[in-house]
């Protein structure tokens, strides 16, 4: 059996959409009515479910449906519980948090993983900047570059 012979029983089409509804939706609220929905398709497939052994064919199949309708509805309303009121909020939010997590690697690159300086005719230099470097201090005083010193022994403060 490759195709669900059971469906749900065409119900008449719903009423046209009134002011105040869109009204509504447009605040945000059409995640409650997106939730409601998915709801009433769970309890509708859960009633399709005969528990006779002569149907598990389609027991398994409406039961399939049901988990998936629960999983969809424990995202959304893991969103809604977040804020999220449509997917553009998603898609923001998503490019936000991975702008922010993009820019605090680099701050964490520059200022907590340490470079070595490079040495030339015994002056040091920030890699990052060129800023001739002396007394080796824990940051490039010029850039803010964080500085390994503890691997040039030779060059430790006196
Ligand atoms: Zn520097």
């Amino acid at each position: 059996m490759s195709k669900k012979k059971k469906r749900r029983e065409k119900k008449s089409p719903p009423p046209p959409i009134t002011q105040g509804e869109k009204e509504a939706t447009d605040r945000g609220t059409n995640i409650d009515k997106l939730l409601a929905q998915l709801s009433s398709l769970a309890d509708n497939s859960r009633s399709f479910i005969t528990g006779k052994s002569e149907d598990d064919e389609f027991d398994a199949i409406w039961k399939a449906d049901i988990e998936a309708l629960e999983q969809a509805i424990s995202i959304i309303s893991a969103l809604q519980d977040e804020g999220i009121r449509d997917p553009e909020q998603v898609h923001d939010l998503i490019a936000d948090y991975n702008a922010i997590a993009d820019e605090r690697r680099e701050l964490y690159c520059k200022y907590e993983q340490p470079s070595l300086t490079i040495s030339v005719c015994g002056q040091d230099f920030c890699l990052e900047c060129r800023n001739p470097i002396r007394y080796q201090p824990r940051h490039c005083p010029r850039c803010g570059k964080r500085l390994n010193n503890e691997i040039n022994p030779k060059r430790r403060k006196p």
